[in-house]
Parts: structure tokens; C-alpha cells; sequence
């Protein structure tokens, strides 16, 4: 039995995504194989390499003087290409610190480059993103990082932060195609592809054309932009099934009608929690209204103990994986694109059920 999958990452994906994939398994396209046991470089898979960046471009409206890198990983991987393509040993880079997310993307990149952090959360316990008027930019920084949506807090940042001058680097992990984005701002986005785009091993690089051609002597291959994209992201063997699948995610994407149904879609979803939670008495989220994350919504019960029963029971209704992170606690629950409203719907109707039977 399928159950109403919250899970934060890998996450659920479109029934109708797996059940194509599973048709199809085992005689792909009549070619008596599966996608995975051909070759990357035949014409078979070029095509769904082709049509998936294809469908990409289409609904995030991606400029022609972009780039889509499709690499390997994961966003931590990005952590370190993203120095190691962009700036030169000594150089200096600003970083907006959110979160757990955040936290690493600068750790990683101080291995590299100057970090400046721009502005630091910690006040609010991460609660809050500091408002932009407080943030210090650094004077001679190459490119600007921020991470769009804190998966493990529930903390999102939904304006594209309007910095002068500076090359925005964004990590989208957790909210690229929950909704349309202006691309044209940014410099470069990248998300592993493991919670809004397809199964885990792919990882998503949109990067203007211009910044090419930057990569240190020493950055590994398989991480430097300039070769991936001369190489139309076949440098080397990529995760042929991954690139499949999020193919076929794709294609649904473009089927369900594009980013903004999906953008309506999320909104709704995330709304109808907050509410039941905030109305709960019971429930709480701690998270600043404006930042409150439509992809990843957290919330803590009156007690641990009463988490645990929480989560046991609804485990045992069919609404899975809303544990939140193991560093935090508490629970969570990711609504990407892939779960459903009727999930959210039996969600609160558990949650009202459970605050009555225990409030
Ligand atoms: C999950 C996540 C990551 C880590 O992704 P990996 O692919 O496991 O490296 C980084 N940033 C954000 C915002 C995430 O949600």
C-alpha cells in the first residue's frame, strides 16, 4: 500500500512518474533492455537527456545565455565547486547564514576562498532570516550565497534579495520547481535533485554562460563547470537512471500545467498546516510568519514523549517520515510538489483528531 510520503529527502515521488517507470522497466522503448543497461552516449538515452533539459528550461523560463550542468554529488558537492569555479585562491565570497544548510555551504567554502559572513540567524535561533538592511556585504566579494529554503528548520526566503552589483549564488535544493523564479537574477542555482525533482544521485546546475571559463588549476574535474558544460554534462558516466526519472518528473511537471499550478498548489498546502497548527492551541511552529517555508513545515508537540506517540500513530495511519531532523527533533513535514493535497488534508485530520485525544 502507497502511504502519504512527508519525507524531507530522498522524497515522494508522482504515482503516475513510478508507474510509468515501472512499465517500462524492463523493455524500454522496445529496445528489450532497461534505461539503465544502455549506453549514456546512444541516441536513446541522448534523447532523454535532451528532452529533460528541454522540459527544464521551459518551465523555469531559463534564458538562453544559461547553462544546465547536470553533475554529480549532490549540493554538498556544490559547496566546494561553486569556489572552486568562481573565485581564484585568495579571493573573497559572502555568505548569508540561515541555518544547518547554510552553516555547511560556508564551512565547505572557507576550505577555498575568504569567507564574509553577511549576517548570522543565530539570534533568533535560526528562526528568522535577518532583515537585509543588517546585512555587511564585503567590499571586494566575488559572488553572493544564500540558501533558499532551510529544509531542516522550515525557513524559506521567498524574495530574491535585491543586492547591487553582486553575483547571486543560491542553493535550491529544497524549493526549485515548487514555483517560478526570475533565473536572470542569479549567477548560479544548484540543488541536488533528491527532494523536488526526481531520486536521489543527480545534481542541478544553472549557471550563466559568462561565468564559465573561471575554474581553479585544481578543481576536480568531475566538479569543474567549463568541463561539464563542453561536455554536455558527459564528462563521465552520469546517473543514467536518475537522469531518467527526473525526466519523467519533468514531463508530469509540464502535464500538472507548470510552475505556477504548482506554485497555487504549494501555497494552498502549506497554508491549510500552518492554520491547523496555529488554531491547535496543542501544535506550535516557531518559525517568523514571513519566512515560513511552504516546502518543509515544522512543528513541535507539548512534550517529546507526545512527539514520539505522534509520530508512532501516524506512522500507523499511512502518513509516513515526519520526524523532523535528527539534530532538531521535533516533527516535519515536506510538502513538495509530489505530495498530494489529499495528503495534507488526511494529515490535519489526523493532527485535529490526535490534539483532541490528547490536548
Ligand atoms: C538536502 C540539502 C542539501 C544536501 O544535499 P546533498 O545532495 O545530500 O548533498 C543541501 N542544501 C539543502 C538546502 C538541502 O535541502
Amino acid at each position: 500500500m502507497r502511504v502519504y510520503n512527508f519525507a524531507p529527502g530522498p522524497a515522494t515521488l508522482p504515482l503516475a512518474v513510478l508507474e510509468q517507470a515501472q512499465a517500462e522497466l524492463l523493455d524500454w522503448q522496445g529496445s528489450g533492455t532497461s534505461v539503465m543497461e544502455v549506453s549514456h552516449r546512444g541516441s536513446a538515452f541522448m534523447q532523454v537527456a535532451e528532452a529533460a533539459e528541454a522540459d527544464l528550461r521551459a518551465l523555469l523560463a531559463i534564458p538562453e545565455h544559461y547553462r544546465v550542468l547536470f553533475m554529480q554529488g549532490g549540493a554538498t558537492g556544490q559547496f566546494a565547486a561553486v569556489p572552486l569555479n568562481l573565485t581564484a585562491p585568495g579571493e573573497s565570497a559572502d555568505y548569508l547564514n540561515t541555518g544547518l544548510w547554510s552553516g555547511k555551504a560556508l564551512a565547505e567554502a572557507r576550505r577555498y576562498v575568504s569567507v564574509n559572513v553577511v549576517a548570522d540567524g543565530k539570534e533568533s535561533n535560526y528562526m528568522s532570516v535577518p532583515p537585509i538592511a543588517a546585512w555587511r556585504r564585503g567590499a571586494a566579494a566575488r559572488y553572493f550565497h544564500y540558501t533558499a529554503n532551510e529544509t531542516i528548520s522550515g525557513v524559506e526566503i521567498f524574495e530574491v534579495p535585491n543586492l547591487p552589483g553582486a553575483e547571486l549564488v543560491a542553493d535550491v535544493s529544497s524549493t526549485i520547481l515548487s514555483r517560478p523564479i526570475p533565473v536572470d537574477r542569479y549567477a548560479v542555482l544548484y540543488a541536488g535533485a533528491q527532494k523536488n525533482l526526481g531520486p536521489a544521485g543527480l545534481t542541478l546546475v544553472i549557471i550563466r554562460s559568462d561565468l564559465l571559463g573561471r575554474a581553479r588549476d585544481v578543481t576536480p574535474s568531475v566538479l569543474n563547470y567549463t568541463l561539464m558544460a563542453e561536455s554536455g554534462s558527459m564528462l563521465n558516466t552520469p546517473p543514467t537512471f536518475a537522469w531518467y526519472l527526473t525526466g519523467l518528473v519533468l514531463r508530469w511537471l509540464k502535464g500538472e500545467g507548470g510552475l505556477s499550478v504548482m506554485a497555487e498548489r504549494n501555497a494552498r498546502k502549506a497554508q491549510a498546516l500552518y492554520d491547523c497548527i496555529d488554531r491547535s492551541g496543542f501544535y506550535r511552529n516557531s518559525v517568523a510568519r514571513e519566512c515560513r517555508s511552504r516546502m518543509n513545515v515544522t512543528f513541535r508537540l507539548p512534550s517529546e514523549a507526545l512527539e514520539k506517540q505522534f509520530l508512532a500513530a501516524a506512522e500507523a495511519a499511512g502518513l509516513a517520515n515526519l520526524a523532523g531532523h535528527r539534530l532538531v527533533g521535533g516533527l516535519r513535514a515536506s510538502l513538495y510538489n509530489a505530495l498530494p493535497e489529499a495528503g495534507v488534508a488526511a494529515l490535519i485530520d489526523f493532527m485535529r483528531d490526535f490534539a483532541h485525544r490528547h490536548g
